[in-house]
């Protein structure tokens, strides 16, 4: 980060914007990782980080097991199809097995552990029961039916990583090696706060020249499905006086502070103010639409994001930024969202001088490969797009897009 104060900043970059790439890097170069961790019961756990591997201390499945309600056999006693068997036992899942004697079959239910000897299982389909015994229909492949022991996991295999967003998945992973806690990263605390005389909270009648707060809305959805905890500063007054309290505040009670408005270069941009007087900051003109102007800096070693109050802005600004800069924080390994290459169904007539991320939705014509098209108003305020939408589409500096050509695009789910 850049020492100096803002506004010498903002100067020496006026004509000069900085890249995407580049601002990304920065941001991200500047981020620390947290390494305090807590052990969490599995159902706590979902959607926290994994802080240490999980090793498994058992085979899964623990021993070889019927994948079909059948007959357990031994290839080498069925030589036709036809053969009857004599049953000498009845095998359920959660019950233990005896050794097969030869020229006998078990009856058999899915789970149930294979009888040692036995080499197959035929499916009951492909069997009449008889009174004592069974004929086999089928002449069967040594394996067939069976489930190994270790198929799915050895012992001392790795099976979640440090650094893993865990989903469902690893929850229900880590209790099928029967690991009933697991070692997450603490939570991050997120500061939030709002700046505007102009806003209004929903529920609150709208005064003449007065707008509907939605930004914090949309912010805290996102960070809450990030897994992080929210100290909402609620909103802040255009005063340098209030500006300044709320974020020393913040800095005492968060992790991380995020404000979103009052970053521009405007005498009524009081946190931009606020910040270079107190803190340290970095305003950036980034060359990205919808995007520019993006603070960054910190208030006493607490990191700080000023986002962008234009609703759309703040969003985009979030995703692309301040998104990749927690889940480092929040020990993850993996940061970015990875763009897909999908076929435009749209035209892009003017090329632009920022690299612009467009509110766009896929469509899948008859299985043909996936399109995107674009929502029509494309303003920095209008919300709309931004639910219309699944996800962006990214339109590099200076290109055109004709129908039929090729783009990058970025789906919101996986920015989270
Ligand atoms: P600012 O960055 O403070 O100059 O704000 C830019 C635009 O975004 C203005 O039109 C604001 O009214 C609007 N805006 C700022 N904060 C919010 C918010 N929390 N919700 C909705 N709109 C906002
Ligand atoms: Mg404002």
């Amino acid at each position: 980060m850049n020492d100096k104060k803002g506004s010498d900043c903002c100067v020496s970059q006026k004509d000069n914007l900085l890249s995407y790439d580049e601002a990304l890097q920065r941001i991200l170069a500047h981020c620390q990782s947290q390494e305090k961790s807590e052990p969490l019961g599995l159902l706590s756990a979902v959607d926290r980080v994994l802080a240490e591997a999980v090793l498994s201390t058992i085979n899964v499945p623990p021993h070889n097991n019927s994948a079909m309600d059948g007959y357990a056999a031994r290839c080498q006693d069925i030589q036709e199809s036809g053969t009857e068997l004599l049953l000498s036992q009845r095998i359920c899942a959660g019950q233990t097995a005896d050794m097969l004697a030869p020229g006998t079959a078990a009856r058999i239910f899915t789970g149930a552990p294979v009888p040692e000897n036995a080499d197959a299982v035929i499916m009951q389909e492909k069997c009449e029961a008889l009174e004592s015994s069974v004929r086999i229909n089928q002449i069967p492949e040594p394996g067939q039916n069976i489930r190994l022991a270790g198929e799915d996991i050895r012992v001392d295999q790795e099976i979640l990583f440090k650094g893993q967003r865990l989903r469902a998945q690893e929850i229900g992973l880590a209790a099928s090696v029967g690991c009933a806690q697991l070692n997450v990263f603490k939570k991050l605390k997120i500061a939030l706060l709002f700046t505007g005389d102009e806003l209004t909270e929903p529920g609150q009648p709208l005064e003449p020249g007065k707008i509907y707060d939605s930004n914090r809305f949309v912010l805290t959805s996102l960070l809450h499905q990030l897994g992080c905890e929210v100290v909402d500063s609620g909103l802040v007054a255009d005063t340098l006086e209030e500006t300044k309290n709320a974020l020393n505040k913040a800095a005492a009670q968060a992790d991380l502070i995020i404000s979103c408005g009052g970053v521009s270069v405007g005498e009524e941009d009081h946190v931009r103010i606020a910040m270079e007087q107190y803190g340290k900051l970095d305003l950036w003109r980034i060359a990205i639409k919808p995007g520019k102007p993006l603070a960054f800096g910190e208030i006493n070693s607490v990191p700080f994001f000023g986002l962008p109050g234009n609703p759309v802005s703040a969003f985009v600004t979030f995703l692309l930024f301040t998104i990749p800069y927690i889940k480092k924080m929040q020990g993850q390994e993996k940061i970015m969202a990875q763009p897909m290459t999908i076929t435009a169904d749209f035209n892009w007539s003017k090329a632009g001088v920022r690299m612009e991320f467009v509110r766009a939705r896929l469509s899948n014509d008859n299985n043909q490969q996936a399109r995107a098209n674009i929502f029509p108003h494309q303003g920095s305020g209008v919300l709309t797009s931004t639910s219309w939408a699944d996800g962006l589409i990214i339109i590099p500096i200076g290109k055109t897009i004709k129908k039929g050509d090729l783009v990058e695009y970025l789906s919101f789910k996986d920015f989270l």
